[in-house]
């Protein structure tokens, strides 16, 4: 069993990264990769303690395409991206902060302050919106944090304010060219059923996407077998993972997703190997 989609302290999970190599050696994993948004940082803590666990690179990054959020995983099994990339990287992180000043200037309009440096010191490196939920749980705006989500933080709420997020296209050639594999991330977040996304995915493997997410915890065992077979119609490679997010953030379980919906073998692994 392997989890290639996991967060820490460094993005919006709840454990850091030396934490979440124990995590994942109790629960048995072979392979593991940390998927921070917009940062290399955790594998970077992680695989010095990383022993008898297999620790891939990766990223996941927030791009846009036709106007929507789309999610892509970045994953780096022949070594480091290199300093282009990671440079890249840090303006996204500019871009994140950037928004993360509107936002909460936006709920103080809206009557709901935060003090952005007390939590901002709390939160770790990277601020997530995760982290305005819980602080607005713990302000009493809200009972709990999917209900800041659902009325101020989504997309569809009405504090929710857009980041400025790289073009899809540009981020899989940017992930190209330092060497990773691209994987477009929990695509049914992105549509509601494999039908509606086989008329783009050749055009994005044309760009130079490698893989699609079929194992998710958000997908059912039949979506996990749908999103396979789309993926294997198109030449990409099948990835799979958690989106861990640490206990007490969701119902995912590493490795093993949401009431064990979930179990990556080990070859997806020798496939990331090979398909660069
Ligand atoms: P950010 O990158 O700061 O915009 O935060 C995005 C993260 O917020 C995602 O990776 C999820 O962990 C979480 N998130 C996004 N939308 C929702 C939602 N509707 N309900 C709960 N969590 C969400
Ligand atoms: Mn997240
Ligand atoms: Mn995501
Ligand atoms: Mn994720």
């Amino acid at each position: 069993m392997i989890d290639l989609h996991t967060h820490t302290t460094e993005s919006d999970g709840s454990l850091t990264p030396v934490e979440l190599i124990s995590e994942g050696r109790r629960v048995g994993l072979e392979a593991l990769a940390i998927t921070d948004h917009d940062t290399l940082d955790g594998y970077d803590k992680a695989a010095p303690v990383a022993h008898g666990i297999e620790l891939i690179r990766g990223i996941e990054l927030s791009t846009s395409w036709q106007s929507r959020s789309v999610h892509l995983l970045a994953y780096f099994p022949h070594g480091d991206p290199g300093n282009e990339f990671r440079d890249w990287v840090l303006t996204l992180n500019h871009q994140r902060r950037q928004r993360n000043l509107l936002l909460a200037e936006k709920l103080r309009t809206a009557g709901f302050p935060i003090d952005f440096d007390e939590f901002s010191r709390g939160a770790g490196p990277r601020i997530c919106r995760p982290h305005f939920a819980a602080a607005m749980v713990e302000k009493g705006y809200v009972a709990s944090r999917q209900e800041a989500f659902d009325r101020f933080l989504a997309e569809s709420g009405s504090c929710f304010v857009p980041r400025e997020e790289p073009n899809f296209v540009e981020a899989v050639l940017k992930i190209r060219l330092a060497r990773g594999v691209s994987v477009l991330a929990h695509p049914a977040r992105i549509v509601r059923d494999p039908s509606c996304l086989a008329a783009h995915l050749g055009w994005m493997r044309a760009a130079g996407l490698l893989g699609l997410e079929a194992y998710h915890s958000d997908h059912s065992l039949d979506g996990q077998i749908a999103w396979a077979a789309l993926a294997r119609e198109h030449s990409l490679i099948i990835t799979g993972g958690s989106d861990f997010h640490g206990a007490g953030n969701s119902k995912d379980e590493l490795g093993t997703g949401i009431d064990g919906n979930l179990c990556v073998p080990y070859a997806v692994v020798d496939q990331l190997r090979s398909v660069l």
